[in-house]
């Protein structure tokens, strides 16, 4: 899978790799989240008077009261998921387009991405840019994501991009054996959560304190 992309300056590749940089030695070890972020032009995914600053690490607002992710909680959830793992994760199930730019990310971990976003016109600015990126192993949906996405289950990951205080029996449902789900959990006090499908049942763990929007229930059309 290959990104497309010709910018120079500020938010040139060099700027990219030493954001990448920065993510190693701020702890994130996974070689292959590393390379994915060194590669995927994140200024792309921000409004053109906030790219200069699309290699920070923050957070920043993307419309519709929404944030693209900051880099570093991106690429350790993106090293959560992939869990150690030596190959791709085969299916990955993304709830919260938002930008794309996890979503981007897990097309370079996964073969197949499946992303759902409830806001339209976010969606479809998003599906033109992964677009123009050349991204193919994506199917995005405009939908309330909470369902999950029977249809094409089981994933052998999900990550929600929105804190939720619970996953939902469903979506617990459509994780493979073996599979884990990466999420913020909480409302107020929100922390990053995985959960894996062992064979002895769902097991639960606890991590970093982090800041996310909420998940909201159904669609917005405009
Ligand atoms: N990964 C994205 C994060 C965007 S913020 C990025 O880095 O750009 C979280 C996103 O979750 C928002 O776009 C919000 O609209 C979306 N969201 C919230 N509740 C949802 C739901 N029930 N179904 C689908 N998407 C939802």
């Amino acid at each position: 899978m290959s990104v497309r992309y010709s910018e120079v300056g500020m938010t040139s590749p060099r700027t990219r790799i030493r954001m990448a940089e920065r993510l190693r030695k701020q702890g994130i070890e996974d070689e292959v989240v590393l390379a994915a972020m060194a590669l995927i032009p994140r200024h792309v995914f921000v409004e053109e008077a906030l790219a200069s600053r699309a290699y920070e690490d923050v957070a920043l607002p993307i419309n519709y009261g929404q944030t693209i992710s900051s880099p570093w909680i991106v690429a350790r959830m993106s090293e959560l998921l992939r869990n150690k793992r030596n190959n791709s994760l085969e299916k990955v199930l993304e709830i919260g387009t938002g930008s794309g730019y996890q979503t981007t990310v897990l097309t370079q971990i996964a073969n197949e991405v499946y992303s759902l976003e409830r806001i339209g016109p976010l969606l479809t600015r998003t599906r033109i840019r992964l677009r123009k990126l050349g991204i193919r192993n994506v199917y995005l949906k405009h939908a309330d994501g909470i369902d999950g996405l029977s249809e094409f289950s089981p994933f052998d990951g999900i990550m929600l991009t929105a804190v939720i205080p619970k996953i939902p029996e469903v979506l617990l449902g459509q994780l493979a054996a073996g599979g884990r789900i990466v999420f913020p959990k909480g409302s107020e006090q929100q922390y990053l959560c995985i959960i894996d499908h062992t064979p002895e049942g769902f097991v639960e763990t606890i991590l970093d304190e982090v800041r996310f929007v909420p998940i909201l229930p159904g669609i917005i059309n405009r």
